[in-house]
């Protein structure tokens, strides 16, 4: 059996986890991104507790900060971080441009075989890295943070995200899971998969789950911040979300169909209604109301073939890869099926 590149099959993206040799990327280095935003209470123990938690994990690392336009004393210590810790690198944002971009930032600054995100406020524990790691090397190429439990979460929180979460696996098109955050690992062909993305605007749970490859759990309790506050106000989580949903489902547009035929069946039943009443009130009612609601569904079909070409326009204008190549196995046995040798038919 022979593991090649199938670069003749268009947009391919191929994993590098066995490449070795010119121009790879270095074989056992761990790359840790974290995107930090006004972070100057928490960010020293955070390099703390990641230095003494990372070497459990066997492989060199390098930590990616991303300074997001931070307005407190946060770039200053990742300043003095990066003096004293050769294994630090730090990205100043020119503004706050959120944490989706930051995050983006540092994954392709990132070189290591294999990508940890985590936030900077030690919510996710730092020691469970390594047994992302673990997962990772027994064949997972994203090896997500599950979340057995949440402290420090307000229960308005805790009920919205979790309903968001199953909303949100409703109604994208692939599998998403649910009760989990940024914090995870990812293998370099995931990283390069989804760094090769065009789109601008990006929300980067969904993005991972798109990609595909192979996806695995590895459960955690998730602590309270451990200094300073959240950065999500519920205004920003909302918009958050709605971009979310927007971003990688078709399904709001595509309410109208839904919508249309109701109406549709409700002026068709007041139709009805009008042509079997006895003459008067009754049947003038149900009259207007057929034609109010027969109106309002031929409109609304309107709407929602419009909402069709948008689709399609957007996710053009997307420009997604339309399939992602993890890997081509060829069959070499036996001479029969031996395909024909370029050089030598050349030659001929
Ligand atoms: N963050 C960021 N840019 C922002 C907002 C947040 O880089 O505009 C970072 C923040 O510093 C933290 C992570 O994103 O490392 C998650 O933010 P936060 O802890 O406030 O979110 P929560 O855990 O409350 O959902
Ligand atoms: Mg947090």
């Amino acid at each position: 059996m022979n593991t090649l590149p199938a670069s003749d099959h268009g947009p391919d993206i191929l994993p590098h986890r066995a490449v070795t040799g010119q121009g790879a990327v270095p074989r056992e280095l761990l790359s840790i991104v974290i995107p930090c935003h006004n972070e100057e209470e928490v960010i020293e123990s955070t390099h703390d507790r990641l230095v003494a938690a990372l070497p459990a994990t066997d492989m060199d690392f390098e930590i990616i900060y991303i300074d997001d336009g931070s307005r407190d004393g946060t770039l200053a210590r990742l300043e003095a971080i990066a003096a004293r810790d050769c294994r630090a690198t730090v990205i100043e944002l020119s503004r706050n441009f959120g944490q989706q971009a930051a995050m983006s930032a540092g994954l392709a600054r990132a070189r290591g075989a294999a990508v940890v995100i985590i936030d900077a406020d030690l919510q996710d524990p730092p020691e469970v890295i390594p047994e992302m790691v673990e997962c990772w090397r027994g064949g997972a190429d994203v090896a997500y943070g599950r979340r057995r439990s949440r402290e420090g979460e307000t229960w308005f929180k805790l009920v919205t995200a979790s309903c968001f979460h199953r909303l949100f696996a409703s109604l994208v098109p692939y599998p998403v899971p649910v009760d989990t955050g940024d914090f995870k690992l990812l293998d370099r062909a995931v990283v390069d998969a989804v760094c090769r993305l065009p789109e601008k605007r990006r929300y980067l749970r969904s993005l991972v789950a798109w990609s595909g490859f192979r996806q695995q759990p590895v459960w955690y309790d998730r602590h309270a911040r451990s200094a300073g506050e959240t950065k999500y106000s519920t205004r920003k989580l909302i918009r958050l979300a709605i971009d979310a949903v927007m971003l990688s489902s078709d399904t709001p547009l595509r309410a109208a169909w839904w919508a249309a035929g109701l109406l549709g069946v409700v002026g068709s039943c007041c139709a009805v209604l009008s042509c079997i009443l006895p003459a008067g009130n009754g049947s003038l009612v149900a009259a207007i109301a057929a034609v109010v609601s027969l109106a309002g569904a031929i409109q609304t079909t309107a709407v929602a073939i419009v909402g069709e070409y948008v689709v399609r326009t957007y996710r053009e204008v997307q420009s997604r890869p339309s399939w992602i190549v993890k890997k081509t196995i060829e069959g070499t046995a036996g001479n029969q099926c031996a395909r024909p040798d370029h050089h030598e038919s050349r030659a001929a």
